[in-house]
């Protein structure tokens, strides 16, 4: 019973040991994320039409390996996926995800809310936007949120991009501050309601798509050079 080892964690102890952290490709990872993203930010399911249900995002459905024309502003999307695939149960379960694309300076522009800074100054070349990144409630506190940004920041790099952002989301004093400056973002500006009229769906604050609320949370516009 662990005698072996007095000190330290076993490998057994190890709650990751079975879990991958890897890129996203095919259809049950890209709608996988969709349920993510959909599910946190109300995201719409909008393009490509697979199935009688079958549309996605627009960045997802590079991710499934569809191609649809449109929103050339996105010029690339990445996605990621946390899995855990225990050797003593026959299925692989997906536990959190995130996605990242790189948009022009015009997309940028248009994606960034009207504040009291220079967005034109702020804005570059080739723009990595960290959209979302999402660990299930029972596997937080793993260090699993910082590999998906660790992974998605990887990619941005080898992508070019000159520039990330990404909106910080604050929620009766939760927030993910402190992961955002490990990465050397800096804070833009912060948003007393910065979801407001947009997000109808809000796990938080009881914006749903069945009654006329959107979220009211705080949110920080996040930038950094990469
Ligand atoms: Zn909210």
């Amino acid at each position: 019973m662990g005698a072996d080892h007095p000190t330290g964690t076993t490998a057994v102890d190890d709650p990751l040991r079975h879990v991958t952290v890897r890129e996203a490709a095919g259809e049950r990872d890209a709608f996988y994320l969709a349920h993510l993203w959909s599910r946190w930010f109300g995201t719409e399911y909008e393009h490509g039409d697979r199935y009688s249900s079958g549309r996605l995002p627009y960045p997802l459905c590079r991710v499934a390996g569809w191609e649809v024309d449109a929103e050339p502003d996105h010029l690339d999307a990445y996605g990621v996926v946390v899995e855990h695939d225990p050797s003593d149960r026959d299925c692989v379960v997906q536990i959190g995800g995130g996605l990242v694309t790189i948009d022009t300076p015009a997309k940028t522009m248009e994606s960034l809310p009207d504040g009291g800074f220079d967005a034109e100054a702020l804005v570059g070349d080739r723009n990595a936007w960290l959209w979302f990144g999402v660990v299930d409630e029972s596997w937080r506190g793993l260090g699993l949120g910082r590999r998906l940004f660790e992974r998605r920041l990887r990619w941005a790099r080898d992508q070019d991009a000159d520039m990330a952002f990404a909106f910080g989301w604050e929620h009766d004093g939760r927030t993910s501050r402190p992961l955002f400056e490990a990465f050397g973002f800096v804070p833009v500006e912060r948003f007393q309601r910065l979801y407001e009229g947009d997000r109808d769906v809000c796990p938080e604050c009881g914006a749903l798509p069945s009654n006329d609320a959107t979220c009211t949370c705080a949110g920080v516009v996040w930038a950094t050079d990469l």
